[in-house]
């Protein structure tokens, strides 16, 4: 039979079935070379060799077999994305202590008086019991809170101090309550019927929920998910940020009674186990995750949702390079269930698919109970005559004191976290950069370094310049959140401040409690990065100023006008969600007459959309063209450039179907932690097959040891 394996160079190979036979889908353990290793039955196999010459599966593990809705989604988007099939295979396997069959795990907690005579080490895992506070704790998990060896524990045990227990090991999720909704209103009711019936149907269909932020959308689409829980069936939820599951759960809980299973980086490997085991025994009925929860081995799927469909943070930039989006959608398409996009302002892709027939569109109009997004108008910086290191102008104060005298919330949104993006040398004007990317430095003045916000490098702020070795001349030059607080602490002395910069927070859980304070009046004014603008509610925010408009157009990108547009209008949303506070937005720009911040103010979202969609026709791009990103990479700048001219010159399979080739050039992040990246941009006819032109091409070459290559399907920047 054929075993696929999670081996880096692994494919399917031929094993002989173990006494007592297995089939499709079994996980199993089978020999390679001196090794044990996973894989998963992937079929039957070539059978090329005499059966008695081939090596047996050593044993079958005692999980549910792969379904095969789950096998045919890992070789289809291996086959997109142009991974090997096991870098795929082990997606949907990291999580599960597969092999690991007993059904109870040993846990510890305190038992007896602690004596007062310790050791420093014992100490330590008594206090990391108390922190636990009571709930159940294995060996692995205490001995590492603690940092002390296993045998520390065993010795509190002998003495009696704690005791060890057997749990049993995976209690199934609560059953969700479906019966509880809203009822809808307006455009809702028949945006919720149309979900709801795809759902009792079954079947693919893909359909944009649209709608302004607090429109509704999350009402509608719990409904679809409603009647999923009914037919006893799973529904998935993608989330684009771990901050958002805060306020999502709570939201879960109170719709259906109890918690759904939680699937994303910031959930511990014990509750992943269990999650991964649950989901495939159709016992979590609603997963709400992040992109991996994708690859979770459902029983049953019968719904998915993206929500926030257009978020940056959905495309994988890391090892397997997917987006989640477009992933979700294959998943739903094999496994014959409908998939939900909702947005407020959806990615020109989705538009795209709409415009093509292939989504349905939903449009949520109005906010529940309430009016549109709030308007949004420019404050023209040149006639504000702000001295250089000032960014608040004075028509914006005026606003923001007014707001604050009223006990309402005012946001200030800017997008660049840190203290200042530039240290400079007014010497000799030297930048300083990482040491190794091409990158400058950022200053964090609450961390008193420079960061490097590629690679995360940091070191102190010089007090001489690197360059030129003058003394007393090094210089912080242009805004960044923290110094934006600083300006704030100055010009609204009474006001309480707070800062929302991913940064800032040592945990997820930290920020949500932050979130959740601001959102009970904690704050007078808010001043945040791009966390900000996704999903929280703050009930008493009613103004949004905007510092620099300007920022995402600077540069070549061609989606730089999607993005900022997107965004803006997204900040702008978080102003005045409620029936009875009316929100404004104020933009700061130096480029008023800029055609995307006139779409911005015009807010004639369609407009603006089809006039992007014409731009991106004419000059063939996504999602009017295809295109693919080689990535090259390797500490010799010279061989990525000249693997990459070799990459480029010997491009008959692309020419083949009449794709062009780009660069090599310097990738978008050049230097990234001392290894130099080139990039080549592949562009093809929509219905060209590039995938398996690629494939040739690139199967010309042997990369030299030290160089990595990444094909980038569908980047997020051309
Ligand atoms: P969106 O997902 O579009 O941002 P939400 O679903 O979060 O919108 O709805 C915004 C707010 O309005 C939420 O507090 C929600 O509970 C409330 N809401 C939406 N629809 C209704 C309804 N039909 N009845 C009562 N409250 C509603
Ligand atoms: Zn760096």
């Amino acid at each position: 039979m054929g075993v696929l394996t999670t081996e880096p160079l692994g494919r399917v190979l031929d094993y002989r079935a173990p006494e007592g036979g297995c089939g499709d889908g079994d996980f199993v353990e089978v020999p390679l070379g001196p090794r044990r290793v996973l894989g998963v039955v992937w079929g039957p196999g070539e059978g090329r060799f005499d059966p008695s010459r081939i090596r047996p599966v050593t044993r079958v593990l005692d999980a549910r077999p792969m379904r095969a809705e789950l096998r045919a989604f890992l070789a289809k988007a291996a086959d997109y994305t142009l991974t090997p099939l096991p870098a795929m295979l082990r997606l949907a396997t990291r999580a599960p202590g597969l092999g690991a069959p007993p059904s109870t795990r040993r846990v510890y907690r305190l038992a007896g008086p602690v004596p007062n005579q310790l050791t420093e080490a014992r100490h330590r895992v008594i206090e990391a019991l108390r922190a636990f506070g009571g709930a159940p704790v294995t060996l692995g998990e205490l001995a590492e809170a603690a940092g002390c060896g296993a045998s520390v524990v065993k010795g509190l045990v002998k003495l009696g101090v704690v005791a060890e227990e057997d749990t049993p090991r995976d209690t199934p999720y609560p059953r969700l309550k479906a019966d509880r909704g809203m009822r809808l209103a307006g455009d809702q009711v028949e945006a919720g019927d149309a979900l709801v019936a795809d759902v009792a149907r079954g079947g693919y269909a893909a359909t944009l929920l649209k709608g302004v932020t607090g429109s509704g959308k999350t009402e509608v689409y719990l409904e679809a998910v409603a009647e999923c829980l009914r037919a006893h069936r799973q529904a998935l939820v993608l989330l684009p940020e771990i901050a958002l599951t805060a306020e999502f759960l709570t939201r879960v809980e109170a719709r259906f009674g109890a918690k759904p299973a939680e699937w994303h980086s910031g959930v511990t490997m014990t509750e992943r186990r269990r999650l991964w085991k649950m989901a495939a025994e159709g016992e979590a009925g609603l997963v709400v995750g992040a992109r991996s929860a994708l690859f979770l081995p459902f029983r049953d799927l019968g719904l998915v949702v993206v929500d926030e469909e257009h978020d940056t943070s959905y495309k994988q930039e890391d090892g397997v390079l997917y987006n989640a989006r477009d992933m979700a959608v294959l998943r739903a398409a094999i496994c014959g269930c409908p998939v939900v996009l909702a947005s407020a302002t959806p990615s020109l892709e989705t538009w795209a698919n709409v415009e093509a027939g292939k989504y349905r569109r939903l449009d949520l109009g109005s906010r529940f109970g309430a009016a549109e997004l709030p308007e949004m108008r420019a404050i023209d910086m040149r006639a504000e005559k702000l001295p250089g290191d000032r960014w608040i102008s004075p028509t914006l104060a005026a606003k923001v004191d007014a707001v604050v005298g009223r006990g309402e919330q005012a946001l200030l949104f800017l997008n660049r976290r840190g203290f200042a993006p530039v240290t400079l040398c007014r010497a000799c004007g030297h930048q300083v950069g990482c040491d190794h990317c091409d990158a400058r430095m950022v200053e964090h003045r609450f961390q008193k370094r420079l960061v490097c916000h590629q690679c995360g490098a940091t070191k102190p702020v010089p007090l001489a310049c690197p360059a030129c070795g003058v003394e007393g001349r090094m210089a912080a030059v242009g805004p960044g959140v923290e110094r934006l607080a600083e300006e704030v602490a100055a010009r609204f002395p009474e006001a309480r401040v707070a800062v929302l910069s991913s940064d800032l927070f040592g945990s997820a859980r930290a920020l949500k409690e932050k979130i959740a304070g601001i959102a009970a009046g904690g704050a007078d004014i808010i001043i945040g990065t791009q966390i900000v603008a996704k999903g929280h509610n703050f009930p008493l925010l009613t103004l949004v100023g905007v510092i620099d408009a300007d920022l995402g157009l600077q540069g070549s990108d061609l989606r730089a006008a999607e993005r900022t547009f997107q965004l803006m209008r997204q900040v702008a949303g978080r102003a005045g969600r409620t029936a009875e506070r009316k929100g404004e937005a104020w933009l700061q720009t130096h480029q008023p007459e800029h055609p995307v911040i006139r779409a911005i103010l015009g807010g004639d979202e369609e407009a603006f959309w089809a006039a992007e969609a014409a731009e991106r026709k004419a000059a063939g791009v996504p999602p009017y063209g295809r295109m693919a990103g080689i990535i090259l990479s390797s500490p010799d700048v010279a061989q990525v450039f000249d693997f990459g001219a070799e990459l480029a010159r010997r491009d008959g399979p692309l020419r083949r179907i009449g794709a062009e080739v780009w660069g090599p050039a310097p990738a978008p992040i050049a230097k990234v932690r001392g290894r130099h990246r080139v990039r080549l941009l592949v562009k093809a006819e929509k219905a060209a097959p590039l995938q398996a032109a690629l494939a040739e091409w690139l199967g010309q070459f042997k990369p030299p040891r030290d160089l990595r290559l990444a094909v980038d399907i569908d980047p997020q920047s051309f």
